[in-house]
């Protein structure tokens, strides 16, 4: 199913859970804006070249909105929009002033250069200069881009407005106003989240076996984090594959290994497994932190995880979170599980726009407490009205959004 009709699905099995006033269901169905754009830019080669850009902002009720940017051959508007409203219930559901938005570009960074990037970040943003800003719209790091990527962002803006702007993007470097604690945000919050799914279990850290789909910004500080706690990460994967060792793998050497250009495949004393075989290994905790529609109904009723912490945005349909409900597998939905990135953006804009900045120790706290607290309020939820974690976290998101636009109204 593509995935703005899976999210339209889920939203509409909310929404008739919902006793909301009338009109609301159609408002936040539909994205504000939505703006295409068309990149051309020089090659090395001196070829031009034109890419298609997207930003979508998919609500500003509640304050500016606020998504990362994708860079990836499969970006499209609807992927886009799609990702655009899971930010609103993320923003909403974490209880800060902003509303959701996402953007990318499509195209296949992996074989572009560093300055060919370069160009098409910059020109991105000068086509999209008018819709984001500080109070606007805050763009932020996703697949494929970097702290690099929102530094050429920030110099982009900062020089066609004549002034420099911390605030216009977030996940910045940290000498250009970023905040401690961003890269691994994302990360420390699933792991966080892990933690709670462990206490569920009746488990410690130590010794809990772990699955990670995704070996990247998401999926490597996560299994970093679990690793320094004793977990048995017995298995993770990259787009090429993956790979497991049932006593567990040696994640640092594994990100040694990783960070000088070695295949995870090259790794020694593991077993090579295919990403579908990852999905159903029998473990404690899975987490899916690649893309979308990876546990599908063709493979939900293999899946042998107790718990499913979902890094990724969107990575199980609604088909597969039914029959993983059937079969008691709970799953932390995404705009819980992967919202340390957004709440340390927060943190990170805060601080940008008070020319103050906070200590590493002071944002880890800061983020576990926000995280572990909306973890309660949505499995007391889930327990009181029995339903699953996604129905509750999407349904206070959403509630959230509703009571602000009522008490707003409807302009004019
Ligand atoms: P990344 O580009 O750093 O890593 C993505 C990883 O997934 C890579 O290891 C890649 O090889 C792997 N991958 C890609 N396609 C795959 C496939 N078909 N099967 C298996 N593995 C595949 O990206 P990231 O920032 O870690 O983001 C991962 C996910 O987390 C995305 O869904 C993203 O939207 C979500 N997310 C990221 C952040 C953040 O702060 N980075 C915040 C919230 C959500």
């Amino acid at each position: 199913m593509p995935f703005l009709k899976s999210v339209l699905k889920q939203y509409d099995l909310v929404i008739d859970k919902l006793e909301l006033p009338d009109g609301v269901r159609e408002r936040l169905r539909h994205p504000k804006r939505s703006l295409v754009v068309s990149i051309p830019i020089e090659m090395d080669s001196g070829a031009i070249k034109v890419y298609k850009g997207y930003r979508v902002q998919h609500d500003i009720t509640l304050g500016p909105s606020k998504g990362g940017i994708r860079y990836h051959p499969n970006v499209n508007l609807e992927e886009v929009t799609a990702l655009a409203m899971l930010m609103s219930w993320k923003c909403a559901l974490m209880q800060l002033p902003y509303g959701g938005a996402k953007g990318g570009v499509c195209c296949n960074p992996a074989v572009m250069t560093l300055k060919e990037k370069e160009r098409l970040t910059r020109r991105f943003t000068s086509e999209i200069i008018w819709a984001i800003g500080p109070e606007e719209d805050i763009p932020a790091p996703d697949m494929n881009t970097n702290m690099q990527t929102m530094a050429w962002m920030m110099d982009t803006y900062s020089m066609l407005k004549g002034h420099t702007s911390l605030g216009v993007v977030t996940g910045k470097p940290l000498v250009l106003g970023g905040s401690l604690g961003r890269e691994e945000g994302t990360g420390r919050g699933v792991f966080y989240m892990v933690g709670e799914a462990a206490k569920i279990m009746g488990k410690e850290l130590k010794g809990l076996t772990v699955a990670v789909q995704g070996f990247g910004n998401v999926g490597s500080t996560a299994a970093r984090l679990l690793f320094e706690q004793g977990s048995n990460v017995t298995a993770v994967s990259n787009s090429k594959g993956g790979i497991y060792n049932k006593n567990g793998i040696d994640i640092e050497s594994l990100i040694q290994h990783v960070s000088e250009n070695k295949a995870i495949a090259d790794f020694p004393n593991v077993e090579i497994i295919t990403n579908e075989e990852l999905l159903t290994i029998d473990c404690d905790v899975l987490i899916p932190a690649s893309i979308e529609g990876q546990i599908t109904r063709y493979n939900a009723d293999k899946v042998k995880a107790r718990m499913i912490v979902e890094g990724a945005n969107g990575p199980t349909t609604p088909e597969a979170d039914r029959i993983l409900c059937d079969r008691g597998v709970s799953v932390i939905p995404d705009i819980l599980a992967n919202s340390g990135g957004v709440v340390i953006s927060y943190f990170e804009w805060v601080q940008d726009l008070q020319f103050y900045f906070w200590k590493e120790n002071e944002i880890q706290q800061r983020l576990k407490a926000i995280m572990t607290d909306i973890f309660s309020s949505v499995l007391s939820m889930s327990q009181e009205k029995k339903i699953d974690m996604r129905m509750a976290a999407w349904i206070l998101g959403i509630s959230r959004i509703s009571e602000a636009q009522e008490l707003r109204g409807l302009y004019p």
